[in-house]
């Protein structure tokens, strides 16, 4: 029997996840149909990730990034880098690395600031997806023509192609001044086995930052990437099989910065406020698009207790999940809607 379209969730960590009891690691999801993986995201540790849930790099079809934020990219070099060692020589196809293009403009400093900044890298400030990508991979180029004069090894070059999402002029997108339109998804890939839709959505001052939507045979999964509560996600999960959104627990919030006088982290503070958001909108997110299923991943804190997730499930009428690592969620499940707050079942390799 076919197998249907799954989700494995590889990392459900927002943030950076280096600590020494780190229960979730860094953001990473992965679409799998058939024998092609999609990629969403390459947050810390992705390649392990991977290897731990039994996808063969080989199977990478496509590497989507919602944004630029570190927690996002940062093991993307590594991917590339380490991948191609498990991947069949010759290569057999090319990997799209899909993701925003240059911002353009530098951020407006925050107001709470009061000592000047300089930018970092003032010839470009703001790269894209190509720029990102070229320069991980420049970085590596005495490992990468060692091991292809050497050992005459296939190079990251061989397999992988970065390309930035054009953002429908029409829309008005502008990185300050209007990041988030009112839209529609637009389509930014296709093959035979998905078509891969994109929204910009609320992430400010990041930008542009996008949601996904996968479609398959099989049904339809949509992922917030880092955003606040805005109806481009609704859009985005119209009547999705399963809706991945973010999740950040506001109270932690408070309790972070709540006492401190510091520009810095008050400046953090406001960013948690307008470019995340809480459970219970996520929930009403979901419910307006007509989800069938909403899995919280992204969270903030990563090591808050699941009862804190789920504080709200009940108020939403589909299943409701907070996926662990390496969870497996099939699409076809949400035909047969299972009791709200449900677990989904853990298929781990090891
Ligand atoms: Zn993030
Ligand atoms: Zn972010």
């Amino acid at each position: 029997m076919r197998v249907g379209t799954r989700v494995i969730t590889l990392g459900t960590a927002g943030g950076p996840v280096w600590s020494a009891d780190a229960q979730r690691t860094g953001i990473a999801t992965a679409v799998i149909v058939g024998d092609r993986t999609y990629l969403i995201d390459a947050g810390s540790g992705v390649g392990r990730q991977m290897v731990r849930a039994g996808l063969p790099f080989g199977s990478l079809r496509g590497i989507f990034i919602t944004h630029l934020h570190s927690d996002h990219i940062v093991d993307l070099g590594a991917l590339m880098v380490f991948g191609i060692m498990r991947m069949p020589i010759p290569p057999t196809h090319r990997i799209p690395v899909i993701g925003p293009g240059p911002r353009g403009v530098l951020p407006p400093v925050s107001t709470r600031g009061t000592t000047s900044v300089t930018p970092v890298f003032p010839e470009n400030p703001t790269p894209g997806m190509i720029d990102t990508v070229d320069a991980l991979l420049r970085g590596f180029a005495t490992d990468i023509n060692d091991r292809l004069l050497d050992s005459l090894k296939p190079t990251p070059l061989d397999w992988f192609t970065a390309q930035e999402i054009q953002i429908p002029a029409a829309l008005g997108f502008h990185p300050n001044d209007n990041p988030t339109p009112e839209m529609e998804p637009f389509v930014v890939f296709e093959d035979d086995a998905v078509r891969v839709s994109a929204t910009l959505v609320k992430h400010a001052p990041m930008a542009p930052a996008f949601g996904y939507r996968v479609e398959t045979d099989d049904g339809v999964v949509a992922i917030s990437g880092d955003t606040g509560p805005t109806d481009n996600v609704i859009r985005l999960a119209r009547d999705a099989d399963l809706l991945l959104h973010e999740a950040l627990d506001f109270a932690w919030v408070e309790e972070q910065y709540e006492r401190t006088r510091d520009d810095s982290a008050r400046a953090v503070r406001d960013h948690h406020y307008s470019s995340h958001t809480s459970p219970e909108e996520a929930i009403r997110i979901a419910s307006e698009a007509g989800a069938r299923q909403l899995a919280l991943h992204h969270l903030v804190p990563r090591g808050a207790a699941r009862e804190l997730w789920l504080r709200e499930a009940d108020s939403f009428a589909g299943r409701f999940l907070v996926p662990d690592d390496l969870d497996v969620i099939e699409l076809r499940d949400a035909l047969s809607s299972g009791p709200a707050s449900s677990r989904v079942q853990s298929v781990r390799t090891e």
